[in-house]
């Protein structure tokens, strides 16, 4: 079995639907379990729109007429009939849902994945409809939720439990079909409530499934060529990687390569699966393929990737006091955990701790109690650029292109950290130094060193 997870823009409008019927189509040999974002276009953003929809209603102007639009507009476009497949039904709650929201003038996370979950729940059944209408694959739909995958409580990035796995996996082997369509992105709690894995999660859904039905391969289907050496919108000259390994496709997703949600890659790596990023577009391009491990001998130089991570907290931490005072790390550390800071780059001196983090509000909540102890201090706006490798470690020569490079773009850098595992140098810049930064790192890594 494979799983094909087709994002937003790969499902976007009617012509890209119809390719990815196709390539579900020439994958029936390996029973497919499907996983479909919201569609996203620039005719249809749909997350988007039901996030504006839900805050509009919150404020006193409930509204549905842009999502039920939209909608309806990629259903006639396919000559399907969204009153046939639970398309209106849904569409009708969700106008209810915004009349509720209206109502009672609040907006809760939980409530806020309810709204974000009509997205996929509306693609998947246009998705499956396709493919059993227009090419004759017998095709079944169900939901995530139906299909019985289920999360912790933690609304908007909620995390699966892996308990209920082998009952979801029964759910699946027993559906009479060659294709399961089902929801990426959401998910429920053990007591029935909507959850969603954070914006980007049907990326993690491809693999959590892949992890459930024990997948000899996840697909990862987008709207560009693979894992690149940059993010092509930021450096058009950014090649496709042929192969990335777990760890190093783990480190660029976690330090914001939107191309993979964060947590992706963390059921391929327990599982052993491998994942192939491809483009739906362009499906003969051989995209990416990351695995535990790939070969030592190809082309690609010891960087394979830059990723930038935008809108960085800096928790700045300073006592006279911290040396030989006991417990004075794990004090900070326990208030971050209590706050939800999730940490990413820790830097030390004798007097001070620095911290960085992409969660700014948590970050001032952390604050106000570490004052209580230590003064601090908390700078938002920051950029965190990671150059991910594992083939760096040994090669003293990297460290000095990157700081020379940043020289040249004359961007100065706030922090600089690399792991002992050395897979990773990481470097915090102020926020609007990040693209020349990156356009000038990938000037000097990718066109000199590659070929050295
Ligand atoms: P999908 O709708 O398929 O989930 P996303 O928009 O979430 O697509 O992710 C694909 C986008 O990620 C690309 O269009 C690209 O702009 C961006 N991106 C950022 N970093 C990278 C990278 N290193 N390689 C490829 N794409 C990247
Ligand atoms: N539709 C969701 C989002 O826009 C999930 C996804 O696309 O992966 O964030
Ligand atoms: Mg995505």
């Amino acid at each position: 079995m494979i799983t094909m997870k087709f994002g937003g823009t790969s499902v976007g409008t009617p012509e890209s639907i119809r390719q990815a019927c196709q390539l579900i189509k020439a994958e029936l040999a390996h029973k497919p379990v499907v996983i479909v974002s919201a569609h996203n276009s620039p005719s249809v953003r749909m997350t988007d729109t039901l996030v504006a929809a839900a805050h509009a209603a919150k404020d006193g102007k409930p509204d549905a007429s842009k999502v039920i639009e939209a909608q309806h507009w990629i259903c006639r476009e396919l000559g399907i009939d969204p009153s046939s497949n639970g398309i209106d039904r849904l569409l009708e709650r969700f106008d209810k849902l915004l009349s509720g929201i209206a109502m009672i003038g609040e907006l809760t996370p939980r409530t806020m994945d309810v709204v974000m979950s009509f997205g996929e729940r509306m693609s998947a059944r246009v998705v499956n409809d396709v493919l059993r209408r227009e090419f004759g694959v017998k095709s079944e739909y169900r939901s995530a939720i139906t299909l019985g995958l289920k999360t912790d409580h933690n609304f908007g990035a909620a995390r699966p439990d892996p308990r209920c796995y082998p009952a979801v996996a029964k759910q699946i082997s027993d559906l009479d079909c060659d294709v399961l369509v089902t929801t990426g992105f959401i998910a429920s709690t053990d007591d029935g409530q909507i959850t969603t894995l954070g914006r980007g999660g049907s990326d993690y859904s491809a693999t959590i499934f892949g992890a459930i039905v024990g997948a000899e391969e996840v697909q990862i289907w987008t709207d560009v060529s693979g894992v690149m050496t940059a993010d092509p919108r930021i450096v058009p000259e950014a090649e496709s990687i042929p192969e990335l390994t777990f760890m190093e496709a783990s480190e660029l997703a976690w330090y914001g390569a939107k191309v993979l949600h964060p947590a992706t890659m963390t059921p391929a790596i327990e599982n052993d699966i491998p994942v192939r990023v491809k483009n739906t577009a362009r499906p003969d391009h051989p995209g990416t393929v990351i695995r535990r491990t790939v070969k030592q001998d190809s082309e690609a130089g010891a960087v394979k990737s830059l990723a930038v991570m935008k809108n960085v907290a800096l928790v700045t931490i300073s006592t006279g006091r911290m040396f030989g005072t006991h417990g004075f790390m794990s004090r900070v550390f326990d208030v971050f955990n209590r706050h939800g800071v999730d940490i990413h780059m820790i830097a030390t001196s004798e007097v001070t701790i620095s911290v960085t983090t992409p969660n700014a509000e948590a970050a001032e909540r952390a604050a106000e109690a570490i004052r209580d102890f230590a003064s601090v201090t908390v700078e938002k706006g920051l950029a965190l650029i990671s150059v991910v490798g594992e083939r760096m470690k040994g090669m003293p020569g990297v460290a000095a292109r990157v700081t020379k490079a940043l020289a040249e773009a004359q961007v100065s850098i706030r922090m600089i950290s690399q792991g002992a595992s050395e897979i990773n140098i990481a470097m915090i810049l102020e926020g609007d130094q990040a693209r020349d930064a990156v356009i000038s790192l990938h000037k000097e890594l990718f066109d000199n060193l590659a070929a050295s």
